[in-house]
């Protein structure tokens, strides 16, 4: 996911209106003109902003403290840290801390809350070892804060992949693995597995089997919907299945790497509903939308073709889902037409062979 997605909608609605990008909206509306123009204007991306529904208390966290953050123990030695926007996890041990994630939003808060945990149970506050989730910035973007002798792993790729972006605030991990990494450190362990490609080529399961917790980032979003397409993630049926794989492993708490609230199976089994929905109405739409007057309508422009087209399709295959889920996972509103291109694009047509009016010429 990317940086941009940390900022306080407040903000972010000032640097849209700064720039300019409002305006792009309002050319997008009128590129939509047309019979298919009514559907794909009520759901799709030129809502203004403000005008979203109210988040369900259930999908909201605790408060932060005066220093932004909120930390709580998970159980046993085992403890979440989150800003309510992204969340981290971290082991205190007889031999001092394992860090899962240093999300740059939380920054100097990890140490502050490692601190405070540290000094209440009389465990070591330094931190010796550096999980790393995946190689996205924003979810490990501190990690120079823990100097350059603490212990960094992860999984083989995210060290090729940290060596391409050769950023100073993320060394590369020195341990690696391919599928399996057992990291056992003062008496505690955590379970470091690989199941293929899903958000990223490198994204890792994170189990702490004693505190029946697993931590997967950037796939399950407890109590919201997923991020904009499918978070932005890089193998679609992949994503898709990683789901699945999270739900067959024994855990009880979800640590997912965004929002403000630690997650629970019924979250991921939520969320594995909201997605099949959305594929279904995705095939339904296919079936049933015409796409013979955006041709007529648009004639040589290939790409205002596929861009109407793909945002009409999007519109339709989101708006049941939309209103079946709005209550149920926060901001379904918000991010379900642009998660509804991402299932049109990827499981139905480029990687599922459903191409529409774009298959084989008879
Ligand atoms: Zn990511």
């Amino acid at each position: 996911m990317t940086a941009e997605s940390a900022k306080p909608p407040a903000s972010r609605r000032t640097f849209l209106a700064g720039t300019g990008a409002a305006a792009a909206g309002t050319a997008a509306a009128a590129l939509l003109a047309g019979p298919l123009a009514g559907t794909a204007r009520a759901a799709g991306p030129v809502c203004p902003p403000g005008q979203f529904a109210p988040v369900p208390q259930s999908a909201l966290g605790p408060p932060v403290n005066a220093d932004g953050y909120f930390v709580g123990q998970i159980k046993g030695d085992l403890y979440w840290v989150t800003d309510s926007f992204y969340t981290a996890m971290f082991l205190t041990t007889r031999d001092g801390v394992v860090l899962v994630d240093a999300p740059p939003t939380i920054g100097h808060n990890l140490l502050r809350a490692i601190g405070a945990v540290t000094q209440a149970n009389g465990r070591p506050s330094q931190v010796t070892h550096l999980v790393y989730s995946h190689s996205h910035a924003d979810h490990i973007g501190a990690s120079v804060l823990f100097g350059p002798d603490v212990v960094r792993i992860g999984h083989s790729e995210c060290r090729t992949l940290l060596l391409r972006d050769n950023d100073p605030n993320r060394p590369p991990p020195e341990v690696t693995f391919d599928e399996h990494f057992t990291l056992t450190v003062g008496g505690e362990t955590l379970l470091l597995d690989f199941h293929g490609p899903n958000h990223t080529p490198d994204n890792i399961f994170i189990r702490a089997p004693a505190q029946q917790t697993l931590m997967l980032v950037d796939v399950i979003f407890p109590g919201w919907v997923p991020f904009k397409e499918l978070a932005v993630s890089q193998d679609i049926p992949d994503w898709i299945k990683a789901q699945d794989v999270a739900l067959s492993l024994p855990w009880q708490t979800l640590v997912a790497g965004h929002l403000g609230r630690l997650g629970t199976r019924d979250d991921a089994e939520l969320q594995i509903a909201y997605v099949a929905d959305l594929i279904a109405s995705a095939r339904a739409t296919m079936a049933s939308l015409n796409p013979a007057p955006i041709f007529q309508e648009f004639g040589n422009n290939a790409w205002a073709i596929f861009k109407v087209y793909l945002d009409a399709a999007s519109a339709q295959a989101a708006a049941p889902v939309t209103a079946k889920y709005l209550g149920k996972l926060a901001a379904a509103d918000v991010f379900t037409f642009d998660n509804a291109f991402e299932v049109f694009e990827f499981v139905l047509r480029v990687d599922g062979g459903v191409l529409g009016p774009f298959g084989i010429h008879p």
